[in-house]
């Protein structure tokens, strides 16, 4: 964020360096249950980020002394394979994928039906198979269809979406050469039904106005994305209905 580049990332016709008019979400596409041995799965296709999501649980928390009485915890883990980046992504947790893995957990307790299965985990698994920026988001969106896919209650899905400033002008969705030598990326999550915002990040610098503009654009992207997970989850079930009948 704020390198400074040569590459012009907007042209004078206001397209962006792939193609795309300022206010353009990428193509998105999820699939859910893709995963035999998980609860719930899901892949997810948003431009060129690649995620894969798998939900375990509720299920008994270990180490113990983690459980609490009242309630669920949600533990989320977030990965970037070593080959989902151009210069090889050394394995393991890193401080990066800690504070997203932490903020994600947050915002799916909010949806989740926690206190109805207290002294459980519910464990979510994402890995970014291939990354080029926003792929926190990404990688929320494709868990929360995870989730549901698993079956656990909850009050409704999480959908989230960036927008940022490039060359001083407020955009929806970074690819990574906006979010390198861009002005600001802002993710957001929400909740569609209520339009709570339960993630909300911003790196770089905006204006008020242009942090208004933004959110409105993050947050209308949202909805479109609320309606390709229900999508996925509606396809889901077609397909197990089709086998039953088989
Ligand atoms: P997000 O992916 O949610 O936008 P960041 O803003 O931290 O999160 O990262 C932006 C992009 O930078 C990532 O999507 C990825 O393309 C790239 N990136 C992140 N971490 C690394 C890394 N360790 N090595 C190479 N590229 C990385």
């Amino acid at each position: 964020m704020g390198g400074k580049s040569d590459i012009r990332l907007i042209d004078e016709n206001g397209i962006r360096i792939d193609g795309r008019r300022r206010d353009e979400m990428r193509p998105v596409r999820i699939e859910a249950g893709v995963l035999k041995r998980a609860d719930g799965s899901a892949y997810l296709e948003w431009g060129d980020n690649k995620v894969i999501a798998a939900v375990y649980g509720p299920r008994e928390v270990h180490p113990k002394h983690l459980q609490e009485t009242n309630r669920a915890i949600v533990q989320y883990y977030y990965a970037m394979a070593p080959f989902s980046v151009d210069d090889r992504k050394r394995p393991g947790p890193d401080r990066r994928s800690t504070e997203i893995s932490k903020i994600s957990a947050e915002a799916l307790e909010n949806v989740i039906f926690v206190e109805q299965f207290p002294r459980t985990t519910i464990d979510v698994y994402v890995t970014v198979l291939q990354a080029s920026a926003g792929t926190r988001c990404a990688a929320l969106t494709a868990a929360s269809v995870a989730v549901a896919d698993a079956g656990i209650p909850m009050r409704d899905l999480v959908a989230a979406c960036a927008a940022g400033k490039v060359e001083d002008q407020v955009v929806l969705d970074l690819v990574k050469e906006e979010d390198n030598f861009g002005q600001a990326d802002m993710p957001i999550a929400i909740v569609p039904k209520t339009g709570e915002i339960v993630l909300m990040q911003m790196d770089g610098h905006m204006t008020l106005d242009e942090i208004d503009e933004a959110m409105d654009m993050a947050i209308k992207a949202c909805y479109d994305i609320y309606e390709i997970q229900k999508e996925a989850l509606w396809k889901k079930y077609e397909r197990l209905a089709e086998e039953e009948v088989v």
